[in-house]
């Protein structure tokens, strides 16, 4: 989601006359946007902004400092008492208001500003993109696109409906506008965005005459877009995977198989106590009946350790669940206490030693398990849309399967934005090694 809104409002400020440039030292306006999901995320972003405040010092010109996004939200105006030299605290609801503060801000009429607007106020979505991939001269070929905001849920642990306020979806037409325009300026895939996308719509919209969610709708008409080629959507919520969302997936052709479901406990009386509204044996029924429809499908999910009152025997629990589902990876979180939410004041918080210790013992069980599937991929032919150069290496190039995997090898830039079939002859630490098939297509 961070990623998206900066996207959109560096978008925005370029088409306003703003340019980006890859360097702190030579910024008029440095702006850190924000996450609140962990303590960690929140004491970088405010270490990195006294470090930028302390060394624009020596500067001749200062720039201007302000912070966005979550952290914003959370903290509002006392960030600017406690950082002297910010500027700007612009919180999720109002990030459009950007463009306007900076121009008074730098205009010198206003000295500092900070807004966090209403967060019962329906919020406004930005439909800025960049047709370029960032900081690269490679076209755009795949892309975010908000569909909703906020989230109803109320996990005991998350700070989200706090910082990101309740739940508004767009209209199907707005979204597939805004994906069709994408789709005409070359982009080949788009990933739906929300807190809890499997909870689109649902104040706005009714169930079809067939049942079909408004999730699934809205899915249906992303389909359609001509010159569209895959769809993708983060993150779902596992009590949203009704049967008509298990059943898209053998209907729709471009709904990629990949899913990224969290998981967050194996225990049963842990996911009661965190309200998530599920228990495992429906978990593990989710992903069967996704890998009955779609045999090949990624599963990828998020797992937390140490949440309060979590025993050993609990996180063994998690243990075993993790060594049924297979997932294809997990991104595994230390519990962070977060202000305002219920679990921060639950007895038995669970020391930070165990924490660590269970997140070590659980990433070397994912790591393990991902390994061999990755391994289990060498062989096979993937269809993978070509995206750029590879992070590590830039004699490569780099895409991603259907089912989300990283795809490395050689060939020309020409290929970027198509898809391709490779045979995989290799499989690294979470990213794949494939060979060009000479096809028709190809
Ligand atoms: S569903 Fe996700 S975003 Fe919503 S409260 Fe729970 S963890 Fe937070």
């Amino acid at each position: 989601m961070n990623k998206r809104d900066s996207e959109a409002l560096a978008s925005r400020l370029s088409s306003q006359g703003y340019l980006i440039t890859d360097s702190e030292q030579s910024a008029d306006v440095i702006l850190i946007n924000t996450c609140s999901v962990r303590d960690g995320a929140e004491q970088k972003a405010l270490n990195k902004m006294r470090m930028l405040i302390g060394k624009s010092g020596q500067q001749p010109r200062k720039p201007l400092f302000g912070f966005l996004g979550c952290m914003a939200q959370a903290h509002g105006e006392k960030l600017l008492e406690e950082i002297p030299g910010l500027k700007l605290v612009l919180g999720t609801h109002c990030s459009h208001k950007l463009p306007e503060y900076l121009d008074m801000l730098l205009k010198g009429e206003r000295e500092k500003i900070a807004d966090c607007g209403e967060m019962d106020a329906p919020p406004v979505f930005l439909k800025d993109h960049s047709l370029l991939q960032e900081g690269s001269e490679f076209p755009l070929v795949s892309a975010f696109v908000n569909i909703m905001h906020g989230c109803d849920q109320h996990c005991t642990y998350c700070i989200v409906p706090e910082t990101r306020g309740k739940e508004f979806s767009r209209p199907i037409a707005d979204i597939v506008d805004e994906c069709r325009s994408l789709a005409q300026n070359g982009v080949k895939e788009v990933t739906l965005l929300g807190q809890i996308v499997t909870s689109y719509g649902k104040r706005l919209i009714s169930a079809s005459p067939e049942g079909l969610s408004p999730f699934v709708q809205l899915l249906e008409e992303v389909e359609k877009i001509e010159g569209l080629e895959r769809i993708r959507f983060t993150s779902p919520h596992p009590k949203g995977y009704g049967l008509d969302l298990v059943e898209a997936y053998s209907r729709l052709n471009k709904l990629c198989e990949s899913a990224h479901i969290p998981l967050q406990s194996g225990s049963n009386r842990i996911l009661k106590a965190m309200r998530r509204g599920y228990t495992t044996e429906r978990f593990l029924e989710i992903l069967s009946q996704l890998r009955s429809v779609r045999p090949s499908i990624g599963l990828v999910t998020d797992i937390i350790v140490g949440f309060p009152g979590e025993t050993e025997e609990d996180f063994q629990e998690t243990m075993n669940l993790v060594r049924t589902a297979r997932f294809d990876n997990a991104f595994i979180f230390k519990y962070s206490p977060r202000q305002h939410t219920p679990a921060t004041e639950m007895p038995e918080q669970v020391p930070m030693e165990i924490r660590e210790e269970r997140h070590a013992r659980l990433l070397a069980l994912v790591n393990e398990i991902a390994q061999e599937a990755y391994q289990h991929k060498v062989g096979e032919t993937l269809d993978v849309l070509v995206e750029g150069l590879s992070r590590r290496n830039v004699n490569r190039l780099q895409g991603r399967s259907r089912c989300n995997k990283i795809v490395l090898f050689e060939g020309p830039s020409a290929w970027v934005g198509t898809i391709r079939k490779f045979r995989i002859v290799r499989a690294g630490q979470y990213s794949l090694y494939g060979e060009p098939i000479e096809t028709e297509d190809n």
